[in-house]
């Protein structure tokens, strides 16, 4: 019998973040399992996670070594480490002497382990001197972050996946758990198992397999959602089932959140979300009558024009019932990646300043700059993730730097994406997969080390911190992100990145929270490894970790209360529909398939479950298009079209259509890349894109 050694790490998909156990035998052969003692799923794997033994050991797709090229006339060609660096620094140097620091840009990943994140964050803002640097969690959680602060005054997912077995109501809104957080849901349907009287609200135009647990499933209109809110909302106020004494005590702002709930009558907002008015009371009377409240939701809200409203008003919920600050209740924001609080935590966007301080505050910025020692720390945001794009397009932005992502498919409006990368003087990509469509666009390709190749940190969505260690050697020349980017620090002539390992990087990030509402000097790689994973913060040494936030009732706001928000847009304000584009877009995830497939592509048996990229859509719509189960449909918007076979059903809406997010052009379909429809319309406070919402026309092949 072979050796085997067993490690405990982190799954590298979703934001439940799996603990997994690696078995490596002496051959190197590696076998996957649940953790049975890791809290957030106690042994559990999804399909995906269940997989990755497969995408670990499959190198035939992966960057074996740095490649460059001179001009976009010569192809890539081989080129050392020294010379990739060179490059960089040297190209890098000459467009910020020429065009000034901000005509350079890192877009970077909620897939990257918190110590990447650190330093990009600090090359960018404390040493080039721009805050152009922002991620794909932009496309992900960042109405949701907005939402936390107005409302709590700080990014915080307050609660731990342990309230769910505790609480008795849940409204899970634009979300699909049972698909896209499996182990998070199959926790909820235990839960509802042993507990018949659990109350289960679903919130979705479509009817997805989440619903096979709802109680009541409220199937709205697309961009209704905070019509519908405001419509509990009232409900509650009117049946005086609001904790008042919470409210006196701990929130203000109460009165602008009665106006704005009331600018409707429940029978005008049943209309509008066009649902039954009896279905609206029935979901206000579960989560008024229930001890223990929960909302979940994704990117069915964040993903919108209206993405911080409608955060908002679904906060205004929890603080109306007080259902917050105790065991079993809470707003509870479900997250996409891996890294679902870590690249917040290091301040990895444009907007964000590290260990959560403020970009605004100057003696903020100073603190940054000071520990840093390097460059002042500009004021103002820089461009985020849609805007970056559009700065390359028009030329504002010249050179952009992008670490394991690949935003010419998941990016909305790719075609624009794909010209503003042609039109960059310089573009970077490091990433571990040739099936990334992205490195086709660059001018020099570095080749990074993934999961199990590489150690450092990730935190979860219930704040949950994990070591993952480095299990096996990366192929070829890989090098561990964190690496790459302290050795071009260090090719640009900075001072402070002359790191030996991970370690020290994160032990950096760990200082600068000292004093914060996230601080962490209590954690190190060390305690990590011998301790296990902790929930933030973790302020000394022997602190346990905080499951969960505001048990004291004090929120990090001015006046130490919750603050109500009145949703500054009832209606969506996304593009509107015609006889030439009659139908709504929404777009999404399938069960089995994370972002653009380069990892989850390669896997055979994940293919069987959903083969290929498919729109689904309303019989009657089908019918009135002569359209049967699988033709071949084109779907069109303002921005390009796409072809792809028709599921037809009456489970999605009728005039709206649904089509999956991950699928591209390189893995084997030309025609289903989702984002050659959608529009790069944004919310404009929270800048996050609108995914779920645009004019489509469907016709038949
Ligand atoms: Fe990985 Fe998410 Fe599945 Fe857990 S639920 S195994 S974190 S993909």
């Amino acid at each position: 019998m072979l050796k085997k050694k067993t490690h405990k790490t982190v799954c590298s998909y979703c934001g439940v973040g799996c603990g997994i156990l690696v078995d490596v035998d002496s051959k190197g052969k590696i076998e996957v399992d649940g953790d049975p003692d890791y809290p957030s799923n106690k042994g559990m794997l999804c399909s995906k996670g269940r997989n990755l033994n497969y995408v670990a050991q499959d190198t035939s797709d992966r960057i074996m070594h740095p490649q460059m090229r001179w001009s976009r006339n010569h192809p890539l060609e081989k080129v050392t480490w020294d010379t990739a660096f060179e490059r960089a620094a040297a190209v890098f140097k000459s467009i910020i002497a020429k065009h000034g620091p901000d005509s350079v840009g890192f877009y970077v990943s909620g897939q990257c382990l918190t110590e990447e994140y650190y330093l990009v964050n600090k090359i960018t803002k404390g040493f080039i001197g721009t805050n152009n640097v922002d991620t794909n969690s932009r496309l992900c959680m960042s109405s949701a972050v907005v939402g936390y602060k107005k409302t709590l005054g700080e990014d915080s997912v307050p609660i731990s996946y342990e309230d769910i077995e505790l609480a008795d109501c849940f409204l899970i809104a634009g979300a699909n758990p049972a698909w896209c957080h499996p182990i998070l849901y199959r926790r909820l349907e235990q839960h509802k198992e042993d507990n018949p009287n659990v109350k289960i609200i679903v919130v979705d135009p479509r009817i997805t397999q989440t619903c096979a647990s709802a109680d009541l499933h409220l199937q709205i209109l697309p961009g209704t959602d905070v019509i519908l809110f405001n419509a509990i909302a009232r409900w509650l106020i009117e049946k005086k089932k609001i904790d008042k004494s919470f409210i006196k005590k701990h929130t203000s702002n109460f009165n602008a959140c009665k106006e704005s709930a009331f600018t409707l009558s429940l029978r005008q907002a049943a209309e509008k979300c066009g649902v039954p008015v009896a279905d609206i009371r029935k979901a206000a009377q579960y989560i008024g009558d229930a001890n223990k409240f929960i909302s979940m939701w994704t990117m069915g809200l964040n993903q919108s024009v209206i993405g911080v409203s409608k955060n908002v008003a679904l906060l205004n919920i929890s603080l109306l019932t007080g259902q917050i600050g105790k065991p079993g209740c809470g707003p509870f924001s479900l997250t996409g990646q891996p890294n679902a609080m870590g690249g917040r935590e290091v301040g990895g966007m444009a907007n964000l300043l590290a260990a959560h301080k403020d970009l605004g505050n100057p003696q903020h910025r100073k603190e940054v700059s000071d520990f840093w020692g390097g460059k002042e720390i500009n004021s103002e945001p820089g461009y985020t993730a849609t805007e970056m794009f559009n700065a390359l397009e028009s030329g504002k932005m010249k050179a952009i730097w992008v670490i394991c992502t690949n935003p010419v498919v998941s990016m909305p409006n790719a075609n624009k994406i794909e010209k503003a990368l042609k039109n960059a003087a310089f573009v970077v990509v490091q990433d571990i997969s040739h099936n990334s469509e992205t490195t086709k666009f660059a001018d020099l390709v570095l080749p990074a080390a993934g999961w199990l190749e590489k150690d450092g940190t990730m935190t979860n969505s219930e704040r949950r911190i994990s070591y993952l260690p480095k299990v096996i050697d990366a192929p070829g020349e890989a090098l561990p992100d964190v690496e790459i980017l302290w050795r071009f620090a260090q090719a640009m002539g900075y001072e402070g990145f002359d790191y030996k390992n991970a370690a020290e990087v994160y032990d950096e990030h760990c200082l600068l929270t000292k004093g914060t509402n996230i601080d962490i000097t209590g954690l190190s790689h060390e305690r990590l490894k011998n301790e296990g994973s902790f929930q933030w913060p973790v302020p000394h040494k022997t602190h346990p970790g905080t499951p969960r936030l505001f048990t004291d009732l004090n929120f990090p706001t001015n006046d130490n209360k919750a603050h109500f928000n009145a949703p500054k847009s009832l209606y969506n304000k996304s593009e509107e529909t015609d006889i030439d584009f009659p139908l709504i877009l929404n777009t999404g995830r399938v069960r089995d398939q994370w972002h653009t497939r380069t990892k989850t592509g390669k896997v055979k048996r994940l293919l069987t479950h959903v083969p290929q990229p498919y729109l689904e859509m309303n019989k009657v719509d089908a019918f009135l298009r002569k359209l049967k189960e699988g033709d071949i449909a084109v779907i069109k918007s303002r921005r390009g079209e796409v072809q792809v076979k028709v599921k037809i059903n009456f489970d999605i809406r009728e005039r709206v259509v649904f089509l999956p997010m991950h699928w591209g052009k390189v893995l084997n379909n030309d025609f289903g890349r989702a984002n050659n429809l959608t529009s790069d319309l944004i919310d404009p406070i929270s800048k996050e894109p609108d995914f779920k919402y645009c004019a489509v026309q469907v016709e038949k092949f």
